[in-house]
């Protein structure tokens, strides 16, 4: 899937567009929230990049509407004033992350890539994390270039992380994933599901149990 880009200056969109395909993201401008309109219900989209300054209806208008039909598109919203304000005005109507005017082409790609992996959202069906690369879709993991096998309930296991990087996922959500209808399963379960994926990844990433809380998969420790 692409990205869609809604802006209208030339300079500032060729400036995006060129960072995102330097990180191999395919993406289609266009240059207001009419035409960006036009193309969703044309095309699907994994994210949207919206500059907030756009001839007729603004991009945070764009993105309220977006939400109030229900839309699920991850959004990113640039904008040239960044108060606390501003902020939490684009957070309320629905953006899910914002970028401040200038930006660098670093962080607008990081960012992306960050609302890509929260969303489940991915370009190819594939989510890379550092030494890890999972095709959800297929079923299929790698860490580093070697395949590793998983069971059903670590799939969902890994599925339901993978979905919500540097997130805490709720004991609860996890226990979700992983029961059968048969079957009721124990925190003793879940954790001892939890630390056979655990001993399968190494330490390509770090999936951390909070006391009382839940579960988190962080970002590879450092090499
Ligand atoms: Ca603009």
């Amino acid at each position: 899937m692409r990205l869609l880009v809604v802006e209208d200056d030339d300079i500032v969109a060729d400036a995006i567009l060129r960072s995102l395909a330097g990180a191999r993201f395919a993406a289609h401008r266009v240059k207001s929230a009419e035409a960006a309109r036009e193309a969703l219900a044309a095309e699907q989209f994994a994210l949207a990049v919206i500059d907030v300054g756009l001839p007729g209806a603004d991009g945070l208008t764009f993105v309220r509407r977006l939400r109030t039909a229900g839309a699920a598109l991850p959004t990113l919203v640039l904008t040239a004033r960044c108060t606390l304000n501003d902020k939490v005005a684009a957070l309320d109507l629905g953006a899910d992350d914002f970028l401040a005017k200038p930006f660098e082409p670093a962080e607008l790609v990081a960012r992306c890539r960050a609302l890509l992996r929260r969303s489940g959202g991915t370009l190819d069906g594939v989510i890379r994390l550092h030494r890890l690369r999972a095709d959800l879709a297929g079923k299929r993991l790698w860490v580093d270039e070697a395949e590793v096998t998983l069971t059903a309930r670590e799939w969902a296991l890994l599925d339901c992380l993978l979905r919500r990087v540097g997130q805490v996922v709720p004991k609860e959500r996890v226990q979700q994933a992983l029961a059968q209808p048969d079957q009721e399963l124990t925190p003793n379960a879940v954790e001892a599901h939890v630390s056979r994926l655990r001993a399968k990844l190494g330490d390509a990433v770090a999936i951390r149990s909070l006391r009382g809380l839940g579960y988190r998969l962080d970002e590879a420790k450092s090499a």
